[in-house]
């Protein structure tokens, strides 16, 4: 696949080379923010003095012969639920009006160190909790490639932003689906790690058990370059992987010459017919590199939503509960305490996030838990046996990213279980902590992308991303 605009890869290689300065590079994405975000509103905040200072810097570093890393003066946009040191990050929700972090998250001091330039901080359904990015408190982004339809969530401003031009590449959260689907409903590759491969120090936490950072690019190389520079173990992070990252790039034109793939059966059963006949293409572009391509099934995959949709309020209502009026962004005052905090919070919180806190509060109060996130916690477990039966078998396993492409903005807002729909094929992988990704793969019907997803056992990234760059590669 051509990128429509210059590659990480070669911006790098053009900045380090002293080709390009780092600061043409910037001053060409923000020209097209300046013609297209107004339409597309894929940013909070537009960072344009700070990524033309950074640039400047590193333009200053390669001057005197330094080099400035792997990232050299690539623009770079942030999912803000992503901590920005003395720069306001506020998941799109109220309640954080006027909270600015006072640190960074791991992975910007990550991208700071490999040279890249930050150029904004993207939009987001409210928490990371929706599926069209319809859910901001600060109205919705439109998707680039046709701007009556969404561009998918909760990602969607960094997915919007990679697929407008305005960075190569972008950062967003994943919990079940939110950067694949954004990724798949814009034509762009969007990758879930393995958790505990990327630190989530800094990342504002909706479900900890889930939240994965991942990398948004135009390319499977460029998206292979970013996870590399922002994985590894980070001290920060508990749940961080011990050990060194695999490297991926150096493996990325191995081929597939008899890896056994897997198409999961009750993954494509269901998906509107255009989006399964592109899988089906894709399955045959394997076969045809040399990959044995099977059918299998995996039974309780059926039943991730609806544990995903237990687990992860569960998880939200008690990491929101630090939302209080005291210690971040907004008040609203009361005539004592327990009533500022229900004003505070009453005021704050979006309709959905209010939905999410409410069921999850409920699946975990006394009476109800082991009914409810006890029986969730055992359904995860058979997902996981199931993977792991079915690894045992394939080295990799792919389906559809998303059931549809992209829908049109306001189809989906009145009915929460058809937004939630939406992630019905990228849950799994978040319950079993596994690496997925997703990669454009042909239009849909309506012309719109559409989107495969290849899965991966934990820390499988460096098989996934063969597969993914010989299925991008077999596209032309
Ligand atoms: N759309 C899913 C949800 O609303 C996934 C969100 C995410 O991955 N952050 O929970």
């Amino acid at each position: 696949m051509s990128a429509p605009f210059a590659t990480a890869v070669g911006t790098a290689a053009a900045v380090r080379l002293g080709e390009r300065t780092a600061r043409q590079v910037v001053e060409e994405v923000l020209a097209r923010v300046g013609v297209r975000e107004g339409e597309i509103h894929a940013f909070n905040t537009v960072l344009a003095g700070d990524a033309r200072a950074a640039a400047d810097a590193l333009d200053q570093r390669i001057a005197r012969g330094e080099d400035p890393g792997p990232l050299a003066g690539v623009p770079v946009a942030l999912k803000d639920n992503l901590c920005t040191r003395g720069v306001p990050t506020t998941c799109s929700s109220r309640i954080l009006e006027g909270w600015k972090p006072p640190y960074d998250a791991t992975v910007v001091e990550r991208l700071a160190g490999a040279g890249a330039v930050v150029v904004g901080k993207t939009n987001l359904d409210e928490f990371a909790m929706g599926s069209s990015t319809e859910n901001s408190a600060f109205g919705p982004t439109r998707n680039p490639l046709d701007t009556t339809r969404v561009p998918g969530g909760s990602s969607g401003g960094s997915a919007a932003a990679v697929a407008a031009g305005f960075a190569p590449l972008a950062l967003g959260s994943d919990t079940g689906g939110s950067i694949r689907q954004p990724a798949a409903f814009c034509g762009v590759v969007g990758v879930k790690p393995t958790y505990g491969a990327v630190s989530r120090y800094g990342l504002v936490a909706f479900a900890s058990s889930l939240d994965q950072i991942g990398p948004f690019a135009a390319t499977v190389a460029d998206a292979a370059l970013l996870l590399e520079v922002i994985a590894g173990h980070d001290p920060m992070d508990s749940t961080s992987n011990p050990g060194p990252a695999a490297p991926i790039s150096a493996r990325l034109g191995d081929g597939v010459e008899g890896l056994r793939v897997g198409i999961v059966r009750e993954l494509v059963k269901g998906v509107d017919a255009d989006v399964e006949a592109r899988v089906r293409e894709a399955a045959d572009a394997l076969a045809g590199a040399g990959a044995k391509v099977d059918e299998v099934s995996l039974p309780t995959v059926v039943h991730g939503l609806a544990a995903y949709y237990l687990i992860a309020p569960a998880e939200a209502s008690s990491n929101l509960a630090r939302y209080d009026g005291v210690r971040y962004g907004l008040r609203v005052d009361g005539t004592d305490v327990a009533a500022m905090n229900a004003a505070t919070r009453g005021a704050g919180f979006g309709a959905e996030v209010k939905r999410r806190i409410m069921l999850g509060t409920y699946a975990l109060s006394a009476g109800y838990y082991d009914a409810y996130y006890g029986q969730a916690q055992r359904v995860r477990t058979l997902i996981i046996r199931d993977f792991d039966a079915a690894y045992e078998d394939f080295d990799v396993l792919v389906s559809p990213t998303a059931p549809t492409t992209a829908f049109t903005l306001g189809a989906k807002t009145s009915d929460p279980l058809a937004m939630y729909m939406s992630d019905v094929c990228t849950i799994p992988s978040n319950l079993a902590g596994h690496p997925a990704m997703t990669l454009p793969y042909g239009t849909g019907d309506d012309g719109l992308p559409v989107g495969v997803q290849v899965m991966a056992p934990a820390l499988g990234e460096p098989v996934m991303f063969r597969v993914a760059a010989v299925l991008e590669a077999s596209r032309g």
